[in-house]
C-alpha cells in the first residue's frame, strides 16, 4: 500500500484540490488498515469539486487487483455474457471500448462518461440512452471490514444516485452483457457520441447543476448570459452553459465564485460533490 501526500487536483477531471493524504490499497488488508481512521473514497475524481485546503479524511484509491480486469472471453451465441469480477478501480472508457472490440452490447450508453466502474456504481452513471444499473450483474462491496457480494437490486441504484451505506466501497463488479456485431455496437455508440457534441473538451466536472424539472440547466444559463462568466480561471463555458471549465491554475475558490453566483441567480441545485471546505 502507498500513502502519500499528494494534491488532490492531480486526481480530479477539473484539476482542482488542496494537500491530502492519500492511501492507494491493493488488497483486503490495504482495505481494513486504510478503513480504520475517517475516510473518502476516491474514483477517477470526476464529480468532485475539492476545497484548496484539501480534505482531512483519508483519501482511499483503488490499486492492484482492485484496478485491474476484463470483460473477459466472448462465447459466441445470443445469450448473456457475464463477465468476470471487474476491479472498480477500472476506467469505464477502457470498458466501453474493450466492449466495442470484443463485439459486447450493454456499455454503449456509458461512452464518454470519465468514471470509475466503482465512482459510476455509487452515482448510477448513465446518459438518456441507459445507465449502469441496467448491465450490473453483481457488485462487491467492503463495508465495516467485511466483504458483501450484492444483488444490483440491493443498492437502491436511482436517477444519478444510489443508497449504499456512507463509507462503503464498491471494490469489484460483474456485469452482464449482450453478445452483438461490433457494427451494431458501433451504431449505438457514434449515437451516444452525437449526443454529446458540444460538451466541451476541457478540464471540468462534467454538468455543474441539476436540471429542475422538465428544464435544462444548460440552456437556464445560457439564457441568463453567464456563458464566459469568469472567476480567476475558471469559467463558465462558452460551448455549454452547465460546465464550468478549469482554464489553467483555477482554484477551488475561483469555481466556487461562480457556482454561488449562479446558485443566487438561478436557484439550481449543485450536482457535484463537495470534499472539504469552500470559502
Ligand atoms: C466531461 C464529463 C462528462 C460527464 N458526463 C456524465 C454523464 O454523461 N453521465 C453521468 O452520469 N455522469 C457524467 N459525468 C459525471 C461523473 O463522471 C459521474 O458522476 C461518475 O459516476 C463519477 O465517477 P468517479 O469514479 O469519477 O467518482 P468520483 O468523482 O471520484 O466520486 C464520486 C462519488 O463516488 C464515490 N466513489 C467513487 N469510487 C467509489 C467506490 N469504489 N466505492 C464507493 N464509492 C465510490 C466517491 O466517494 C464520491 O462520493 C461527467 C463528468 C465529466 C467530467
Amino acid at each position: 500500500m502507498k500513502v502519500e501526500r499528494r494534491n488532490l487536483a492531480e486526481f480530479t477531471t477539473l484539476a482542482v484540490g488542496g494537500p491530502s493524504e492519500i492511501w492507494t490499497v491493493e488488497s483486503p488488508e490495504d482495505l481494513e488498515r486504510a478503513t480504520s481512521a475517517p475516510y473518502r473514497v476516491l474514483g477517477n475524481g470526476s464529480n468532485l469539486l475539492v476545497s484548496d485546503r484539501g480534505v482531512p479524511e483519508r483519501v482511499i484509491r483503488l490499486g492492484g487487483v482492485y484496478a485491474r480486469g476484463s470483460l473477459g472471453r466472448v462465447r459466441d451465441g445470443n445469450e448473456a455474457h457475464l463477465t468476470p469480477w471487474i476491479g472498480a478501480g477500472v476506467l469505464l472508457p477502457a470498458l466501453v471500448q474493450e466492449a466495442l472490440q470484443a463485439g459486447l452490447s450493454g456499455l454503449e450508453p456509458l461512452l464518454g462518461i470519465p468514471a470509475s466502474v466503482g465512482g459510476a456504481v455509487r452515482m448510477n452513471a448513465g446518459t438518456r440512452y441507459g445507465e449502469i444499473a441496467d448491465v450490473l450483474e453483481a457488485v462487491e462491496v467492503f463495508h465495516a471490514g467485511l466483504f458483501h457480494v450484492l444483488d444490483p437490486a440491493e443498492l437502491g441504484l436511482e436517477y444519478r444516485t444510489s443508497h449504499l451505506p456512507p463509507g462503503a466501497i464498491v471494490t469489484r463488479v460483474r456485469f452482464r452483457l449482450i453478445p452483438a456485431s461490433k457494427k451494431d455496437v458501433a451504431t449505438l455508440m457514434s449515437r451516444v457520441d452525437a449526443a454529446r457534441k458540444g460538451q466541451p473538451k476541457r478540464k471540468s466536472a462534467g454538468c455543474a447543476f441539476k436540471n429542475p424539472p422538465g428544464d435544462a440547466a444548460g440552456r437556464l444559463i445560457d439564457e441568463a448570459g453567464f456563458k464566459g462568466l469568469r472567476a480567476g480561471s475558471a469559467m463558465i463555458s462558452h460551448e455549454h452553459g452547465n460546465f464550468i471549465i478549469n482554464t489553467g491554475g483555477a482554484s477551488a475558490k475561483d469555481v466556487w465564485k461562480l457556482v454561488k453566483h449562479v446558485q443566487e441567480e438561478l436557484n439550481l441545485e449543485l450536482e457535484w460533490e463537495i470534499w472539504g471546505e469552500l470559502p
